[in-house]
């Protein structure tokens, strides 16, 4: 092209000689362009992403088990864990968003219902795996294997051992009568905990006797909810109230508080498991969704492998007090202490199911 430019030059005025040059910078730009295209789109095929050692996690679980576990993983197989923590309708507003471009590869969280909420929103995609089916009950499992359940967390009665004995406790839907007035204590409506509680009160006797049941423990309250769990405990063993609805890990955590004051509480109180002679004690689950678009799915199946292996199962349970989902997990002293107990039959996607007329009753009832 410069040859033919120098050749013709002699025949051109110095307009022409201007817009040739913009011409030949043009089409340098173009072609140069045009390789470094080509080259990119070039590059990321070439080395394939699924060799990367890295899963990246999106998550709203905040336990320092977690943590303790993902450190293990890279330790054993030299797979990076890289963790975004978020609001779980948040994070799965994210990944919707990012796209085919998300880099995330696993959605990791709690509730059963939210869990759900994910696979409905099209973000996630079936786990194959054999050694996962091996480790996880059916029944802890989505029925597609879009999620796969790391740990169950059961809600329960927790007494003063003081002023009231086992004996007089039997079911939720005792709490509600008249019997505990004034005397029960449970955290805000705006907890999922709670919300899921109700949600599988309908899903397991009907929209109607949920709503008598709210209605029974908004009346029976010590006060208006506040706090977490913890604070539930901690205002049995200071007299508010007599008997409080919370998860049992919150009592391994008091039993295991580096706060004296904590572990006294834990000793003041006891736990009741109600409805072992009707629908069981309720139990929602903890669980980790395959991204759809995921670019290390290998890393984040093996990652899954290995939080419902025996060992990472024990931690869960030695470490945050959930109840392991691999029946070979080993239990710590404390829940071996509780005892086996019967669970609620309700599928764990019916949480999300009735979540908004859960919410509607409380908000009917007057449960803040
Ligand atoms: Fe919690």
């Amino acid at each position: 092209m410069i040859m033919i430019f120098i050749t013709n030059m002699r025949s051109m005025n110095w307009n022409m000689i201007i817009r040739k040059f913009v011409s030949i910078a043009l089409a340098t730009v173009l072609i140069t362009g045009l390789v470094s295209a080509c080259g990119n789109t070039a590059s990321p095929s070439a080395a394939p992403e699924s060799a990367d050692k890295v899963v990246n996690i999106y998550s709203a679980r905040h336990y320092d088990v977690d943590a303790k576990l993902y450190t293990q993983f890279t330790q054993e197989t030299g797979i990076k864990v890289n963790v975004v923590e978020g609001k779980a309708e948040e994070l799965i507003e994210k990944i919707k968003r990012e796209g085919k471009s998300t880099p995330a590869d696993l959605f990791i969280t709690v509730d059963g219902g939210v869990l759900n909420n994910a696979k409905q929103s099209g973000i996630l995609q079936p786990v194959e795996s054999s050694v996962i089916e091996g480790q996880v009950p059916a029944a802890l499992r989505d029925t597609d294997n879009q999620w796969i359940g790391l740990s169950t967390r059961a809600r329960v009665i927790v007494f003063s051992k003081d002023r009231v004995k086992p004996e007089q406790l039997s079911t939720y839907e005792d709490l509600a009568s008249d019997k505990w007035k004034g005397k029960v204590l449970v955290r805000s409506s705006t907890s999922m905990y709670n919300q899921s509680l109700l949600a599988s009160f309908i899903a397991l006797d009907g929209e109607e006797k949920a709503e008598l049941w709210a209605q029974g423990i908004a009346a029976n309250l010590a006060r208006d909810p506040e706090g977490g769990d913890r604070d539930q405990a901690k205002a049995v063993v200071a007299g508010i109230g007599d008997v409080a609805i919370m998860n049992t890990y919150y009592v391994g955590q008091l039993f295991n508080s580096d706060d004296s004051e904590e572990v006294k509480v834990a000793e003041q109180i006891g736990v009741f498991f109600p409805n072992q002679e009707t629908t069981g004690t309720h139990r929602n689950i903890s669980g980790a969704g395959l991204i759809k678009h995921s670019r290390n799915k290998e890393n984040a199946v093996k990652l899954i492998e290995f939080l419902t292996g025996e060992k990472a199962q024990a931690l869960f349970a030695s470490e945050n007090f959930e109840y392991p989902v691999n029946e070979k997990a080993e239990w710590p002293e404390l829940l071996k202490s509780w005892g086996a107990f019967k669970a609620q039959e309700v599928d764990f996607a019916e949480f999300g199911d009735y979540n908004k007329t859960a919410v509607q009753i409380m908000n009917k009832v007057g449960w803040k």
